[in-house]
C-alpha cells in the first residue's frame, strides 16, 4: 500500500487562554496574563508569582508559581527568564494545566487557536491513502471532529460519515479532545472496507459528491495555506 502521501496541518496559537477566577473587586471571572512575573528574594529563598489582570477592572492578581523556594533549585536560566518577564515564560506558565489546577483556577481557551492546513491538491479518487499529521503549538483541547469539519471544509455530519465508513480513520473517538500531535489517515475510495460499504449503501451518489469535495483547490480569494479561526 502506498503511503507516501503525507499532508501537515498546525494548530496555530492566536491568543492566550484566559484564566477564570472570580475578581475580588467587579463581577468578572475572566483574566489575562498581565505579561509580568515577579520575583522577590528573601536571602537565598524566592517567591516567584505570575501577575494577572482581571478583564474588566484591571486589577492585579498574584499566582504563586514557586513559594520559599531556594534560589540553587531553579535553573538560572529559567530565573532570568522570570526576573525579565521573558514572553515564552509568561506563556507557558498562563498555559500550564498544572499551575491552574494547583491553584484551582480553570483556563478558557476560546479564541486561542487556528487550524493551518497544508494539503496537497489532489483528487479525492485517488486509492492511495494520504495520512495527516496533525501538530499542535500549544496544548488546547480541541474536539478532533472539529478540526476535521476546518481542515476538510465539511459538515459534522459529512465527517462522521466518513469515519463511520471508514474513510477517515482516526486514532481517538471523533468526538475526544486532542491537545498534543497525532496522525490521522484518509483513504481513498479504492479501499476494500469502503467499497463493500459503498455498495451496500443508497447515498453512495451523495458521498462521491463530499469526497470530491475534499482536496479541491481552495475557493477564488482563499490562498494557500488556509487558516481557519477557531470558533470554539
Ligand atoms: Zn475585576
Amino acid at each position: 500500500m502506498n503511503t507516501d502521501r503525507k499532508a501537515l496541518w498546525a494548530v496555530r496559537q492566536s491568543a492566550l487562554p484566559a484564566v477564570v477566577r472570580s475578581c475580588p473587586d467587579c463581577p468578572s471571572t475572566r483574566h489575562r496574563a498581565s505579561g509580568k512575573i515577579r520575583v522577590n528574594a528573601n536571602g537565598k529563598l524566592l517567591d516567584v508569582w505570575l501577575l494577572l489582570s482581571c478583564a474588566a477592572c484591571d486589577r492585579t492578581s498574584k499566582v504563586p508559581v514557586h513559594e520559599r523556594v531556594h534560589v540553587s533549585a531553579l535553573e538560572p536560566a529559567r530565573l532570568v527568564a522570570y526576573e525579565i518577564n521573558d514572553p515564552s515564560a509568561v506563556r507557558e506558565l498562563v498555559m500550564s494545566a498544572s499551575l491552574a489546577a494547583k491553584n484551582r483556577y480553570r483556563l478558557d481557551w476560546t479564541g486561542t487557536w487556528e487550524l493551518e492546513t497544508r494539503m496537497p491538491l489532489y483528487a479525492l479518487d485517488d486509492p492511495s491513502p494520504l495520512s495527516v499529521r496533525v501538530g499542535f503549538e500549544l496544548p488546547v483541547p480541541v474536539r478532533v471532529e472539529r478540526l476535521l469539519q476546518l481542515g476538510l471544509g465539511l459538515s459534522r455530519a459529512e465527517v462522521r460519515r466518513l469515519v463511520a465508513d471508514g474513510r477517515i480513520r482516526l486514532p481517538f473517538a471523533p468526538d475526544a479532545k486532542a491537545h498534543r500531535d497525532f496522525e490521522l489517515t484518509i483513504h481513498g475510495p479504492g479501499s476494500v472496507d469502503a467499497a463493500k460499504h459503498a455498495k451496500a449503501l443508497d447515498g453512495s451518489a451523495a458521498e462521491r459528491s463530499d469526497l470530491a469535495r475534499i482536496g479541491l483547490p481552495p475557493a477564488p480569494g482563499r490562498e494557500l495555506p488556509r487558516r481557519a479561526t477557531a470558533r470554539g
